[in-house]
């Protein structure tokens, strides 16, 4: 879909969200001349940006509809140490979006949303790079993920999707490590590993100082950055739109914000502002917990642990730990077994780890959507845009979508790239 645009010249575009996705966005706009402001309910990265894995991995960007999910999914409803956790409460929202997930958890269904990912996953690096070279320091390492299993049977898995995927379009350069090969690679592999997959060609960031680099990049750009300041409405205004702030007791009666476009990248909170704006498809938190962990020796790379559904990276001379998820509001509280949970699943892959001494202990809500593609595009209001929805990758995927929705809202065409996102759909 074509909107309007903003015919080139320098205008004032309103950024819903200071996560990855929105910040990205504004900066991508300011290469086109705009004059960006950028709001959050929160501060910078207040979302799921801050506490996630930090790895921007092409090869693993893989959507979650994958039709194991269900069986796994079925099993997870009785165990409630699982990686994924359902409430069984009655939420009537929520039980339909699953259904609609369930829907999509096909061959068919996964391979559209892999070819919808795919112009995502073959230029995020690239925006990156681009990050980089306007002077955003985005801390990026070079360095392969290792994926470790106890079981050999469950390495054929990772390599089967893997095949998958080359078959659309992406190929990953990989090899297959014995137990051993993987201890001397990566020196907090256990004894229980039996063998392991490297893929090469990643990269990890620290994600905090990712989004705070983009912030003030956009600042000095020129642009404004605001936290405290939550959208309660995004609508037309004459020729362009208003946001209505929410007042001093989070009702609506507040300031109000005039630009020529907004775009809405409110993550896991999409669907409060979107659905207004004839975007239905509906987007659901799924929540991960992160910790940080003293290791005896330092992490060279990234390690992934299937069997476990849980990610490691090197973080600030320690270890990240990432896993688990779990539907439920993106605002409630922290539940401690989560995180007792994923020490317990990850503690036999790994050796040489102080699980005790953990910090940083945080949930963030992926935003989730029941087809595993990003919504991102025009919607039905002119002047109205969104990106969202990505889901388990939306750090990889942040860059690359700013970059294409940028190009978008500037010149009124939609890129070829974006077109299976379309968030009418
Ligand atoms: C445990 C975990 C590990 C992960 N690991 C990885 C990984 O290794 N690699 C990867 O690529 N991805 C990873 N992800 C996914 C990634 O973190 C998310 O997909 C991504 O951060 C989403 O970015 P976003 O900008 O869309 O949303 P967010 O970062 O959530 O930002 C949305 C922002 O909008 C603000 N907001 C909401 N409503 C309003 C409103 N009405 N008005 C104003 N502001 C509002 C919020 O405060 C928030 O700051 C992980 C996620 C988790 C939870």
């Amino acid at each position: 879909m074509a909107g309007r645009g903003l015919g080139g010249r320098a205008r004032r575009v309103l950024v819903v969200g200071a996560g990855v996705v929105g910040l990205s966005t504004a900066w991508f706009l300011q290469e086109h001349g705009a004059r960006v402001v950028v709001i959050d309910r929160g501060d910078v990265g207040s979302g799921a940006s801050w506490g996630n894995a930090g790895w921007l991995s092409p090869a693993l960007a893989l959507p979650l509809n994958e039709p194991g999910v269900l069986r796994y999914g079925a099993r997870a409803l009785l165990d409630p140490s699982a990686p994924l956790s359902v409430p069984l409460s009655p939420d009537p929202g929520l039980w339909a979006f699953l259904a609609r997930f369930a829907a999509h958890c096909r061959w068919g269904a996964w391979e559209r949303a892999v070819r919808a990912n795919l112009p995502l996953n073959s230029a995020c690096l690239d925006a990156f790079d681009l990050l980089a070279e306007g002077g955003v320091v985005t801390t990026g390492v070079r360095a392969p993920v290792t994926a470790v299993f106890r079981s050999p049977g469950a390495a054929v898995a990772l390599l089967r999707e893997l095949d998958r995927v080359a078959r659309s379009g992406l190929s990953v350069d990989r090899s297959v490590l014995t137990g051993d090969q993987a201890r001397e690679a990566v020196p907090q592999v256990s004894g229980r590993v039996a063998a392991a997959v490297r893929l090469e060609g990643q990269r990890h960031v620290d994600p905090g100082a990712l989004v705070r680099a983009l912030a003030a990049s956009v600042r000095e750009r020129g642009g404004e950055v605001r936290g405290g300041a939550e959208a309660v409405g995004v609508r037309p205004d004459g020729g362009g739109v208003v946001a209505d702030l929410a007042g001093s007791r989070g009702s609506s009666g507040g300031e109000r914000l005039t630009a020529d476009a907004a775009v809405v990248a409110t993550g896991a909170w999409f669907d409060r502002l979107v659905r207004a704006h004839g975007v239905r498809v509906g987007v659901r938190a799924g929540r991960g917990y992160s910790f940080t962990v003293p290791t005896d020796v330092p992490v060279p790379g990234p390690v992934y642990l299937p069997e476990a559904r849980v990610a490691c990276t090197p973080y600030r001379g320690a270890m990240r730990v990432a896993g688990t998820m779990e539907f439920r509001p993106p605002d409630a509280a922290m539940e401690e077994r989560r995180v007792a949970a994923i020490v317990r699943s990850a503690r036999t892959h790994l050796a040489g780890v102080d699980w005790e001494g953990r910090t940083d202990e945080w949930v963030g809500p992926r935003p989730v959507t029941p087809d595993g593609a990003p919504l991102v595009g025009a919607t039905r209001t002119p002047g109205v845009y969104v990106a969202g929805g990505h889901g388990m990758w939306g750090l990889t995927h942040g860059p690359v979508t700013g970059r294409l929705l940028a190009e978008q809202v500037a010149t009124g065409k939609r890129p070829e790239e974006l077109r299976l996102l379309d968030p009418l759909r």
